[in-house]
């Protein structure tokens, strides 16, 4: 930690200054550093070294023992360096100079709520209405959170005055000094309720099962966090409710994947469809759509059907429907098909001639064969065991009939 600096530093005023005079620096301090007027970065930090010195310095005794030990006082250190119970700059200066000190706790807020719920891969992009049941705390309707028996209100508690906490002054070898401590008669509520609440048993407040209808809006996503104000736990003492937060898991579909507001569909293709062109049905979530494949496909290539994709949150518009061809090498081969493959490669590798195909057979008699050039191993094979096959395409390969 830094140094401290000295409280009479802090608040501007000589080491014998009466105690009006140091009220008096304080108030237009802390009129000048409140965070609530004061936006400047360090503000804050001031307002409460400040405060913290105030503290010391208004109180006669603390004031004693700061003179005559410094920071590190036999009390350890100040008692307000937790931070500052204040609202606004108004309340701050009541419960500064006004008269009782005011620790009472008040109304407190509920805490939040956690809930996951599950989503189809539909209900999400298109939006439900869901309903969802939880337990909560609740306020008490008949005492309105207070927990006593309507009619009958809390008294003030007679060992604190209504304060909530007890001063001890305490002789040590270093002097006196004042000890606070929560009101153990009250428990720091500064009042005693005599006659529980019948519904609530004085508690206040009560664990309830209920079922809220959640609008999930269209477009959300796995994990999406939704806020839902003042649908969590009841507060204390009639405080308000604290929040309920909803995290969506939604289940994954078949055939489809998101990837943020576009759809992907990978459409399987065999090297035939993707090298010959083809048309396919893909299914967007508002049913079928005829997709035209061109020849010459490439893998990876992406289709965009715009607007059949997931509504944007909280805008307009949605995104696309990605089709992505996917396109499969076979790997295994019906003999037909590995002929056909061979036949395939010798074509790709330049040994024949473009020109062959439309004329058929008998526009390379023999020629091919004989030159060697071609191993013709897999072609042999196949035509034993599908000649109907091999009439197609024997004619580009220049092969006679010979076994048939
Ligand atoms: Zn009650
Ligand atoms: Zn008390």
């Amino acid at each position: 930690m830094a140094e401290k600096r000295d409280y009479y530093e802090l608040l501007g005023v000589s080491r014998g200054a009466p105690e009006d005079e140091i009220k008096r620096a304080y108030r237009q301090l802390a009129r000048k550093y409140h965070p609530d007027v004061n936006k400047e970065p360090g503000a804050e930090t001031r307002f409460k070294e400040i405060t913290e010195a105030y503290e010391v310095l208004g109180d006669a005794q603390r004031r004693q023992m700061y003179d005559r030990f410094g920071h590190a006082g036999p009390s350890g250190g100040p008692a307000g360096a937790e931070g500052f119970p204040f609202g606004d700059i108004g309340d701050l200066f009541e419960s500064f100079f006004g008269g009782g000190t005011a620790t009472r706790r008040g109304p407190q807020r509920g805490a939040d709520l956690r809930i996951r719920v599950d989503l189809t891969f539909q209900e999400a992009v298109f939006g439900v209405e869901k309903e969802i049941e939880l337990a909560r705390w609740e306020s008490c309707l008949i005492c309105g959170g207070s927990g006593a028996e309507p009619g009958k209100p809390p008294i003030t508690c007679v060992q604190c005055g209504g304060t909530g906490e007890v001063r001890r002054i305490q002789q040590s070898i270093f002097g006196q000094f004042v000890n606070v401590a929560t009101c153990d008669r009250c428990r720091g509520e500064g009042t005693i309720v005599q006659s529980k609440c019948p519904e609530c048993g004085g508690r206040g407040r009560l664990k309830r099962q209920r079922k809220i209808t959640l609008p999930v809006p269209p477009g959300v996503d796995n994990g999406t966090e939704m806020r839902v104000a003042g649908q969590g736990e009841g507060g204390d003492k009639n405080g308000p409710s604290g929040n309920l937060y909803v995290q969506f898991h939604v289940q994954p579909h078949p055939v489809l994947r998101r990837d943020g507001f576009d759809l992907i569909y990978e459409l399987p293709l065999n090297v035939a469809e993707a090298a010959l062109g083809t048309e396919r049905r893909v299914p967007t979530l508002e049913g079928d759509e005829v997709l035209t494949v061109p020849p010459g496909t490439q893998h990876g290539r992406v289709f965009r059907i715009r607007d059949k994709g997931v509504p944007r949150l909280q805008r307009a518009g949605r995104g696309d429907f990605r089709v992505v061809a996917n396109v499969q090498v076979p790997t295994a081969l019906t003999a037909r098909q590995r002929e056909l493959f061979s036949v395939l490669a010798e074509s790709f590798n330049g040994r024949e001639d473009d020109e062959a195909e439309p004329e058929a057979a008998g526009a390379a008699p023999g020629g091919d064969r004989s030159s060697g050039r071609t191993n013709g191993r897999p072609a042999r094979r196949g035509r034993k065991k599908d000649k109907g096959l091999l009439e197609k395409v024997k004619g580009a390969l220049g092969l006679d009939e010979e076994d048939a």
